[in-house]
């Protein structure tokens, strides 16, 4: 997915929750993003305040936490943090594994007045 689309998407959630809660407008909105999903911050804030105008999110501050990609060896089920791209496992040298933690995608909490 682009960026585009996933921002269109987190606004349409964030509006109607602030909308259905009577909020005035939103003030934070806390993003949980993973390492892995590849969307980059910056592209994330160009397309909200491109579409974020005219709606409840107009002015919010944009909160984004990264969540680094950590990966579960097959061979001796160490778990590792993905640096740099390598799936070498660190305890026992085998490549790959499955991934635990890092395509989270999602709004973890809005502020709203
Ligand atoms: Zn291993």
């Amino acid at each position: 997915m682009h960026e585009l689309s996933i921002t269109q998407n987190i606004l349409n959630i964030v509006n109607e929750h602030a909308q259905r809660a009577g909020a005035q407008r939103i003030t934070i909105i806390n993003l949980v993003v993973g390492e892995l999903t590849g969307f980059i911050d910056d592209s994330i804030q160009f397309y909200f305040d491109m579409l974020s105008p005219g709606t409840l999110s107009e002015g919010a501050k944009l909160a984004i936490r990264r969540v680094p990609a950590r990966i579960r060896c097959r061979a001796c089920s160490e778990e590792f943090e993905l640096r740099d791209f390598n799936w070498v496992c660190p305890q026992c040298s085998a490549i790959g594994g499955d991934v635990i933690q890092g395509r989270e995608f999602l709004v973890e909490s809005i502020e709203v007045e």
